[in-house]
């Protein structure tokens, strides 16, 4: 396979995992994970609407206490004379007629009273089957009495499992339960149940979520206060009131709610009253598509997979970290202002799965690349270890024939035969050029050295001006054939501790490019002062100076400016590098200044309290 069509199939194969990885995880349902994100949002949400339509009348405590018995017939007749005084709209009973307390005829009484109401209904805690029709029918004498089916649901063995209220049932078989008939008298809309908002079907019920409020937002009126003080004419108009009951006798009466997990978090009287609601304001909370869930996912999926491979783990995580909260963040708000529920789990899962999965992959890439680069880096040290054995072998062996060649040229200078001008000119030209190779040889010398950690400074002390006026003299006649007049500033100064076999090697060097790379005629100047305690040695020139490009790199082994290469100046380009490594190793500085055509200023700085521990 090609390089390029790997390198696709390498980006492409993590991708279509992440994908993958999201559609496989969207089959799945976490109604814990979704439920408990569910009652978060349910939880936070800053304000919650009523419609201001429901009345909750309880038998509570103070009732029981102040009758000394739960109340009797003829109480809840005295009831429903208040309502009728208060011209309630809708009575809804949740107490079953037939556990009232009183004789046949005080219950045909009450029975009689409830048909004075245009909606009057009694609440049967259960769903029937269209075949059980008769189950509605109420003994007598409460044959009359429209009963309805109002269950309560739990996530008992379904969805969350952990008996919590969550949903109500709108409709069983096709036959609608009290809420949408109830909530109906208010809210045309919802007479046709599929205008219900969050509506699903689930089994053969059609059911939706409770817009649920806090418990206590909807206050309930004590039972025996309203019969005993009575009800204010029209102060229930337009209301529907339900009764029920609130004693702390049974937990049957009362319901886990999204705000807690308390048994009696909230009473059945309450939580009709918030069902009801739920449908007059049509309010209850909606699932996003399926679709939506699934693009999410894999959007989140794609997302970490990106981060856990090409971010760096500390920046990924931030990354990733400031996803989770821009998403949850905006699933909040989404359901807190329109009450859609943007499914959580599902991404959130994807996270991790996405992130453990592909940790693995990336750790396995990035071995294969430090293994590569090991490699590489083990090659190069080799090659370069060649490189330096055979250039220093070399160069030792040269030595040997260079002196030869030296000596051979001193004695026949020196013979006592005259020699011809032609001849004197020649051997100077021998003398010259194997001195220049000698330099030459000795540098490459030097650079093994350094290559090879040998190099150790050999500190004497010794004045660095008198060092410079050794180099200056060694100089002169270089200076002298190209008519440069060298000068010099010196500053009386101290001595100072330095090796100096390779101090000379430096300035001997500066003064040499002063002189190799300035036009004839022109001057060389070098100074020394006592600048904080540290020496400073300048050598600058009026020559061809270093163009701003290559200034940075003339300090660069084997480095030569452009400008040298091409002319006819000899050289190695490693005589600064050895310069800038040896004035290093005495804890010095060395930087030029320069500009183009008009010269260079080198400067070395070194230290004047050098001892041999430092
Ligand atoms: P070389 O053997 O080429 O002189 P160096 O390491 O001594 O090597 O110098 C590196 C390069 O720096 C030289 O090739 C030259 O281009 C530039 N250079 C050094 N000194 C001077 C100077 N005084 N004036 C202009 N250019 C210089």
């Amino acid at each position: 396979m090609k390089v390029e069509n790997r390198k696709t199939l390498i980006r492409i194969i993590p991708i279509l995992l992440a994908v993958a990885i999201a559609v496989v995880i969207c089959q799945f349902r976490f109604d814990f994970i979704e439920s408990f994100l569910f009652d978060a949002r349910i939880r936070l949400k800053p304000t919650s609407n009523i419609s201001n339509k429901i009345q909750t009348i309880a038998i509570d405590p103070k009732t029981v206490d102040s009758l000394k018995r739960v109340p009797n017939v003829r109480d809840h007749l005295e009831l429903l004379k208040q309502l009728q005084i208060a011209q309630a709209e809708v009575v809804i009973y949740l107490l079953q007629p037939n556990e009232l307390v009183g004789s046949y005829e005080e219950l045909s009484a009450w029975a009689n009273e409830t048909l004075k109401f245009k909606h009057f209904h009694v609440a049967i805690p259960d769903v029937y089957m269209k075949s059980e029709e008769d189950k509605f029918k109420l003994s007598a004498p409460f044959e009359k009495i429209n009963a309805l089916q109002a269950p309560r649901t739990s996530d008992r063995t379904l969805f969350a499992k952990d008996d919590v209220t969550r949903r109500m049932i709108t409709s069983y078989q096709g036959r609608l339960t009290l809420h949408p008939v109830v909530g109906a008298l208010y809210n045309e809309t919802i007479k046709d149940e599929k205008n219900i908002r969050g509506l699903f079907e689930f089994y053969e019920a059609n059911q939706t979520y409770i817009d649920f409020h806090p418990t206590g937002t909807y206050q309930a009126q004590s039972f025996v206060e309203t019969i005993s003080q009575g009800l204010t004419e029209g102060s229930l108009k337009g209301k529907a009131v339900l009764i029920g009951r609130d004693i702390r006798s049974t937990v049957n009466d009362y319901i886990k709610t999204p705000f807690s997990r308390d048994v009696v978090a909230m009473s059945t009287l309450e939580m009709h009253a918030n069902m009801l609601d739920t449908m007059i304001l049509n309010s209850a909370p909606f699932s996003a598509p399926k679709w939506l869930d699934q693009v999410l996912t894999t959007i989140i999926s794609i997302l970490t997979l990106f981060v856990v491979l090409m971010l760096k783990p500390s920046k990924g995580l931030v990354i990733l970290a400031s996803s989770v909260l821009v998403f949850s963040i905006a699933c909040f708000l989404t359901f807190w202002t329109t009450g859609l529920m943007i499914g959580m789990a599902h991404p959130f899962l994807s996270i991790f799965i996405c992130y453990y999965f592909f940790i693995p992959y990336r750790l396995i890439m990035e071995n294969r690349k430090s293994w590569e680069y090991y490699q590489k880096n083990k090659l190069l040290t080799q090659v370069e270890e060649l490189k330096t054995n055979f250039l220093s072998m070399m160069s030792h062996d040269l030595k040997t024939p260079i002196a030869r060649i030296q000596g051979m040229t001193s004695i026949v200078a020196s013979d006592s035969n005259p020699l011809s001008s032609r001849q004197k000119e020649a051997l100077a030209t021998l003398d010259k050029s194997a001195e220049e190779l000698l330099q030459f040889v000795s540098s490459i010398l030097n650079l093994g050295r350094i290559e090879s950690k040998e190099l150790k400074l050999h500190l004497q002390s010794k004045d660095v001006n008198s060092l410079l006026e050794d180099v200056v003299s060694k100089l002169e006649y270089t200076a002298q054939q190209k008519q440069i007049e060298i000068s010099t500033e010196f500053e009386p100064m101290f001595s100072m501790k330095m090796d100096v076999d390779l101090l000379r090697q430096v300035f001997s060097n500066l003064v040499e490019n002063a002189i190799k790379y300035s036009p004839p005629k022109s001057k060389v100047l070098i100074t020394t002062e006592d600048r904080n305690g540290k020496a400073v040695i300048q050598v600058a020139d009026q020559g061809m100076g270093i163009p701003d490009d290559e200034i940075g790199h003339i300090f660069m082994k084997f480095y030569r400016s452009k400008n040298s290469k091409s002319s006819t100046i000899k050289g190695s380009g490693l005589g600064l590098y050895l310069a800038k490594y040896f004035v290093e190793l005495h804890h010095g500085t060395i930087f030029v200044d320069s500009s183009l055509g008009q010269g260079s200023t080198f400067t070395v700085e070194l230290p004047m309290d050098l001892t041999d521990e430092t």
